[in-house]
């Protein structure tokens, strides 16, 4: 029972976003008390949290008294430097684990832990030069995507090449810095699988969600996915794979392309809760955050059943463009719940909230969502 964190005590997360509050919101209610860790202040997690620590990653000292003063340790961002980890292991357990972190934030060390475990990913090489890029397109094949291997989400730092003659232009794109290189996919659909994994090496995980991309950030969500049930059942065992080889304790997100002749490719994991997943909140027994929760105090995992297909539709900082958004309107939908996370300033690109519906199918969510969203201008 050394492991067992129960309610009362102290649960620490590291970083201090959506993810984060979401997550705080859920150990409240399980009678936790959360302290947050993160460079800034009155942040979404800080703005429900029992203690905002505002300190940098690199502060190792604070990183240290943060540590002491909780049960455990999480995190909800996973570009926490390696030595933010190790210091606060050294106080308490971090979960899920640092080597998962250390896979998971460099796209590189990501692919090649995946294609060692068998794992099936897009064909891919590591690319440190120009030389080393032209050579890779000539072994990956046009079109191909060039990503930067560490620091990389929601597209940025990336480059599309269509054609040999762009290899120059991309390595521009990416900085000259060192970058993954892998085929195209043409994919018919995206999907994800969040799944939460207990001390005990027990593994649950929510099904099948249908992913819609919008300039590389996800724009809309839905569960459960269109995809034949063979599809579903290989996406649930890929995922439990994955949770196993990395040893997880916690929540993880693997995102897959669905090619157009059915078969999975990994494209991401991430070790946390997942933006893709949010629709847990309003349509699970369970939400991905209460998952995260159990999983790292030791508690039994809960029940991810769905009780309603559901849709789920990200608020961007763009939609403030002229002004703050009708919410009246889009809450005169009694379907549609609205989560918003706290953020002061909008910026294009940023997530500010998200819009979940409830209805009888997916495709009914997907559509009383999106008209929840137009509604707000
Ligand atoms: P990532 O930052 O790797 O999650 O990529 C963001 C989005 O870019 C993905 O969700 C896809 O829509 C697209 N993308 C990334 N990698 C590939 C690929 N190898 N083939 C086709 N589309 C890709």
């Amino acid at each position: 029972m050394k492991n067992l964190v129960p309610p009362g005590a102290a649960v620490g997360v590291l970083g201090s976003g959506q993810l984060g509050r979401m997550f705080a919101m859920a150990a409240r209610r399980l009678g936790y008390r959360v302290h947050t860790f993160s460079p800034d202040r009155d942040t979404p997690t800080g703005q429900v949290a029992d203690l905002e620590v505002a300190a940098p990653y690199d502060d190792l000292d604070a990183v240290r008294a943060f540590a002491r003063q909780v049960a455990v340790v999480t995190f909800e961002f996973e570009n926490v430097p390696a030595a933010t980890v190790e210091a606060a292991a050294a106080q308490v357990p971090v979960r899920p684990g640092g080597r998962v972190l250390h896979v998971a934030q460099q796209r590189l060390r990501e692919k090649g832990f995946l294609a060692e475990a068998g794992l099936p990913v897009a064909r891919f090489v590591p690319v440190r030069s120009l030389d080393d890029l032209r050579r890779g397109l000539a072994a990956v094949g046009v079109p191909a995507v060039l990503k930067q291997a560490a620091w990389g989400y929601d597209g940025k730092g990336q480059a599309r090449i269509a054609s040999a003659a762009e290899a120059e232009s991309a390595w521009a794109a990416v900085g000259g810095q060192e970058s993954i290189l892998e085929a195209c996919v043409d994919f018919e659909h995206e999907v994800s699988v969040v799944a939460g994994r207990g001390l005990d090496g027990s593994v649950a995980d929510y099904g099948v969600i249908e992913n819609v991309h919008c300039h590389h950030i996800l724009d809309l969500s839905s569960a459960p996915a269109a995809v034949p049930e063979p599809v579903a059942r290989e996406a649930a065992r890929l995922t439990r794979a994955v949770l196993e080889a990395l040893d997880v304790v916690g929540v993880l997100c693997v995102e897959f392309f669905v090619t157009r002749d059915g078969r999975l490719l990994i494209n991401e994991l991430a070790p946390r809760p997942h933006n893709s997943g949010h629709l847990t909140v309003d349509a699970c027994l369970t939400s991905q955050f209460e998952q995260q929760l159990r999983a790292v105090c030791g508690l039994p995992l809960g029940s991810t059943e769905r009780l309603r297909p559901a849709a789920m539709a990200n608020l961007l900082g763009d939609l403030w463009a002229v002004g703050e958004p009708d919410w009246r309107a889009a809450l005169a939908f009694p379907d549609v719940k609205l989560h918003l996370y706290g953020k002061a300033e909008a910026r294009p690109g940023r997530k500010m909230g998200h819009l979940t519906a409830l209805a009888a199918t997916a495709d009914e969510a997907r559509r009383r969502v999106l008209l929840a969203r137009a509604a707000l201008g």
